[in-house]
């Protein structure tokens, strides 16, 4: 048997060891069937207890109030960028965006598809290593939604708390690389987004928390299957719903649960990346990218002196089984993605094997 690694990918991205273990066994016979996760019709009951499952998992542990649906959709987060505009957005209308990287450029290039965008805070200037202070927000008159990135996967910022956007104005959120990482009050949002592969399952299942009475206003000349309200009359049942995806994210959650949930996970993420930029502030050859008061504990973004040596830390710490630390293209140098799943004991390698390639490269 091949021995795990660990793996810093920044998605698709680790997952919990006992979490893959139970599917392994449900691929092969789901709680007791006789018949394989994937093999199942999304209609029998072996499946509807799988999901009734999953989302009352989101319900308790995201605290999510009954005046929100919880729906799985398909698409990956990037679907949402347009679902969310055509739905709430017209020619006439104008929505907020805060423009904090790559991420929240692509919702806003599609949003711009359908009306106005306003443009309410960008992180341009320091090359999206900070994020907007409070003071630093200006939100438009009146705004249909205002729209954030809560984590910028790619450079590695991470909004403290939510942005307090204008009275009236539902917060739409994309939280793709930081859901359920640490405490959430849903209450306070019209729309959080996720796709499911870096925080919550496998790709191929996105994860939307939405305000029914948002979803009741939504357009309705659009086509059945890009209307939220088509999943949230038949919990995400219209079609066939992506089965393996929702049962692996119901077996994550059920792990964060067993773990105490989102509280001591919030503590044990926020310990794990602290012990990274420690070492990172420490060091003389690397440095972390983003700015203190704006760092990510799911994505710490780091570069060394020059650009040679940060290939070929990459290249040597793949080779000692420190896997996909290699920066996003448009950020270069390393990212090490350090999601729920990914154990302590990864992070003080990672940590070991940092002094011991700046021990060689004084
Ligand atoms: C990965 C990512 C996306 C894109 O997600 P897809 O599911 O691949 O469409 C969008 N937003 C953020 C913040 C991401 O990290």
């Amino acid at each position: 048997m091949t021995q795990r690694i660990y793996n810093f990918s920044a998605g698709p991205a680790v997952l919990p060891e006992p979490v893959l273990r139970r599917a392994q066994a449900a691929i092969w016979d789901l709680d007791g069937t006789g018949i394989g996760v994937m093999e199942h019709s999304h209609r029998g009951a072996a499946f509807e207890a799988v999901l009734a499952r999953a989302e009352a998992a989101v319900r308790t542990l995201g605290g999510v109030p009954d005046d929100h649906d919880v729906l799985f959709l398909q698409g990956g987060a990037s679907t949402q960028f347009f679902m969310i505009p055509m739905s709430w957005l017209s020619t006439d209308d104008t929505a907020d965006y805060c423009d904090t990287g790559v991420w929240a450029q692509k919702a806003i290039a599609e949003a711009r598809r359908f009306g106005v965008v306003h443009v309410a805070c960008t992180g341009k200037p320091s090359g999206f290593a900070a994020l907007p202070g409070p003071d630093e927000i200006t939100w438009s008159r009146r705004p249909v939604y205002a729209h954030f990135t809560s984590n910028n996967t790619i450079y590695g910022t991470q909004w403290p708390t939510e942005p307090t956007p204008p009275d009236g104005a539902p917060l739409v959120c994309d939280a793709s690389s930081d859901i359920f990482s640490r405490p959430i009050d849903v209450r306070r949002y019209g729309l959080i987004y996720a796709g499911a592969q870096k925080n919550l399952g496998p790709s191929g299942v996105t994860l939307v928390i939405v305000r029914k009475d948002l979803v009741e206003r939504g357009r309705r000349d659009l086509p059945t299957m890009l209307q939220y309200r088509t999943f949230a009359a038949d919990r995400s049942m219209y079609n066939t719903p992506p089965t393996f995806g929702i049962y692996v994210l119901a077996e994550v959650l059920a792990w964060i649960a067993e773990q105490g949930g989102l509280a001591a996970l919030g503590e044990r993420n926020a310990r794990k990346a602290a012990l990274l930029y420690d070492a990172l502030d420490r060091s003389e050859l690397f440095r972390a990218y983003a700015a203190p008061g704006s760092r990510s504990d799911m994505n710490v973004t780091f570069r060394a002196r020059t650009e040679a040596l940060e290939a070929q830390f990459v290249r040597e710490a793949t080779a000692a089984g420190l896997d996909g630390l290699k920066g996003h293209r448009l950020a270069g140098g390393m990212r090490a993605s350090i999601y729920n799943a990914f154990p302590e004991a990864g992070v003080r390698a990672l940590i070991d094997f940092m002094a011991d390639f700046e021990r060689r490269h004084r």
